[in-house]
């Protein structure tokens, strides 16, 4: 299997109850051979109906973190832990997520970045689990973000996801200087 048969089996997957109220299963978009992959939580409504990553509100706001940023999205991978859209922006289920993360597993096999950086708290904790990284209680998690953990020999980056800055517009300035470290991390 290579990562576009990989992509092909994300577009047609029934391995879970997302796929019955899902418009698109949304694949990873991006550069294949890059050195850094970001993983968000899960599509939105937008990227649901359109069928591509990051064009919704949160889309837009993180084009801006990442332009700040210097980053440009076609020198990066961009994924998401569940792939389909859950209904109501609900959070993912465990069982979800232990469905569809095979697939995210293959991404990261694919791609073998040297960074991870990790859009929020499903996303953040899910790596954590996977490299046996200490995990703090839920409601600790957000002193997590901004900081650079090693594993395995990746660094782990987790920042906040973009649509904390819908709720919290006072915050995108502190996030943006997380964005900011993530090309510097690359050794
Ligand atoms: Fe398949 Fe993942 Fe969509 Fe569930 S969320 S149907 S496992 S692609």
């Amino acid at each position: 299997m290579d990562i576009n048969e990989l992509c092909r089996m994300i577009k047609s997957c029934t391995n879970c109850r997302l796929h019955k109220s899902r418009k698109n299963s949304i694949t990873g978009e991006g550069n294949f051979n890059t050195e850094i992959i970001l993983i968000a939580q899960a599509p939105g409504k937008i990227e649901d109906s359109e069928g591509k990553m990051f064009i919704g509100p949160s889309g837009k706001i993180f084009n801006r973190l990442l332009q700040n940023a210097e980053i440009q999205r076609q020198d990066i991978y961009v994924t998401n832990l569940v792939k389909c859209y859950l209904p109501k922006c609900r959070r993912p289920s465990k069982d979800e997520i232990e469905q569809c993360s095979a697939f995210l597993e293959k991404e990261i096999e694919f791609i073998n970045p040297q960074v991870i950086v990790t859009l929020g708290f499903h996303a953040t904790r899910y790596i954590f689990k996977k490299y046996n990284l200490k995990r703090p209680p839920k409601n600790e998690y957000k002193n997590l973000f901004g900081k650079q953990l090693y594993a395995k020999n990746r660094i782990i980056f987790p920042v906040r996801h973009p649509t904390a800055i819908l709720f919290n517009p006072e915050k995108e300035q502190l996030i943006q200087g997380n964005y900011n470290k993530i090309l510097k991390l690359l050794p």
